[in-house]
């Protein structure tokens, strides 16, 4: 009996990339993106990460400070 049913082979399910705005199935155009304003959206925020503004506070310098509050060590 060679009644084989057709199965297809796991490659054949194609993995389609959602958008990863609004997780719709993308677009070839625009892909992973389903459109231009998707992609536009994922741009913006690549652009507001890739423009860092320069903040005033200082990068914090905490190198374990502090050596006596708290101590366990006691003496006596
Ligand atoms: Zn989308």
């Amino acid at each position: 009996m060679t009644d084989r049913s057709t199965t297809p082979p796991l490659r054949a399910v194609r993995i389609e990339a959602k958008c990863p705005i609004c997780e719709k199935i993308g677009t070839a155009e625009f892909r992973p993106f389903c459109s231009k304003r998707c992609a536009n959206v994922d741009l913006g925020r690549w652009l507001k990460e890739g423009y860092r503004v320069e903040t005033d506070e200082a990068p914090t310098e905490d190198e374990g400070g502090g050596a006596g509050l708290g101590s366990t060590s006691r003496t006596g």
